[in-house]
């Protein structure tokens, strides 16, 4: 009877008991693996992991947030790189992504001849428009638009010699109106359905570079999904006074696009809005979170802090102003107060292939939970 008494008592908590973070991580593994492409530009990763995620949220029981379903689809351009990426210098085969990145806007190429050094880390080719430069880390992005060039970085720790000659062979496919969608779902208020909290985070990153390379962005930014989906999983079964908001945004790498397309076609009335939270780069956390918009929205951040005091859940909570870095700016600047909430310590990985799951250790994922719903049921 006790057992039957106590399990009862965990099913209608209002708050999780156990820290088990299974469904978070089961979520950023399938996110990062190489099926879903580094949820970019080639292979069909964005489309693949915005069905995964569509049927996420069908099977925690959520509905679409407007009459049209679950997607909000819109397009834009970018340049791709769906097949050849090989490069060598001085006669070796170097490796995508490890030695070597091409800018986002690269054009391809196909050539050989010398390097001519410009500086310590410089090196080009000009009669076919190619410069090599050495890198202390090697950091990708995505790209709208395509230069009339093509730049190679290489990682200078892999590198004993200076480059004097390359032999590269690069495709690039440049994509006037790529396809990409919004996925926008909801848990209706019991007293207040038309007011809204709304929580947000970008599924879509970087893609893949080539045939045989992709960037998983296992923190940027499938750890933000895992969080979003898991607060889904919890007001599924707990609905509130307010209705909830899901967003997971598309095009967030390639300039914030799934965001802005959105506050310019909102769904639901922009005033409607009565707080929103996005989180982006949730997988660490031993040195805390830092909440951007902090500043701008003093009353909510210290509901923020003496929640985390009282329940000594994140080891610190670091105050930031305004910044245009993540999918809160295009609602902020639009009248919604915002959050934007990302953790902190513990890996380097940052827009490389080595933003890995296996190395991502979810420290904070059940405490940002605990922590965002006592937040926003304060509100
Ligand atoms: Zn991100």
């Amino acid at each position: 009877m006790k057992t039957i008494l106590i399990s009862l008592f965990l099913f209608v908590s209002p708050y999780l008991h156990s820290q088990d973070i299974s469904y978070n991580r089961k979520i950023v593994d399938t996110l990062s693996s190489s099926a879903f492409w580094g949820r970019g530009y080639t292979k069909g990763g964005m489309k693949k992991a915005a069905d995964y995620l569509v049927n996420q949220f069908k099977l925690l029981g959520l509905k679409p947030l407007g009459k049209k379903g679950y997607l909000q689809k819109f397009t834009y351009p970018a340049n791709t790189f769906p097949t050849s990426m090989d490069v060598t210098i001085n006669g070796t085969r170097l490796t995508a992504g490890k030695d070597f990145i091409v800018s986002a806007d690269s054009r391809g190429i196909k050539a050989s001849g010398k390097l001519e050094q410009k500086d310590s880390v410089t090196f080009i080719n000009i009669e076919n428009s190619i410069l090599v430069t050495f890198e202390k880390k090697l950091t990708w992005s995505a790209a709208q638009e395509v230069s009339n060039f093509t730049l190679i970085q290489l990682d200078k720790t892999k590198f004993t010699e200076l480059p004097t000659f390359i032999n590269v062979n690069i495709e690039n496919k440049f994509v006037k109106k790529f396809d990409a969608a919004n996925i926008c779902a909801m848990i209706a208020g019991i007293a207040k359905p038309d007011s809204f909290i709304f929580i947000t985070a970008h599924y879509d990153h970087l893609g893949g570079m080539g045939n045989d390379t992709y960037f998983p962005g296992a923190n940027d930014n499938a750890s933000g999904v895992a969080l979003l989906l898991s607060l889904a999983k919890y007001y599924a079964i707990h609905p509130q006074k307010y209705s909830i908001g899901f967003i997971l945004f598309a095009g967030e790498e390639i300039g914030l696009l799934g965001s802005k397309y959105y506050v310019n076609n909102p769904i639901v009335p922009l005033k409607n809005i009565r707080f929103l939270s996005n989180t982006d780069l949730a997988g660490t956390g031993v040195d805390g979170i830092t909440v951007v918009n902090a500043t701008e929205f003093p009353t909510e951040f210290a509901l923020m802090q003496k929640i985390n005091r009282d329940n000594k859940y994140l080891k610190a909570i670091n105050a930031r102003g305004k910044a245009a870095n993540s999918d809160h700016y295009f609602f902020t600047e639009n009248g919604v107060p915002a959050f934007f909430i990302y953790t902190l310590g513990g890996i380097a990985a940052y827009h490389d292939v080595y933003d890995k799951a296996a190395t991502l250790p979810l420290t904070e994922q059940f405490d940002l939970l605990q922590l965002l719903i006592k937040f926003n049921d304060g509100l």
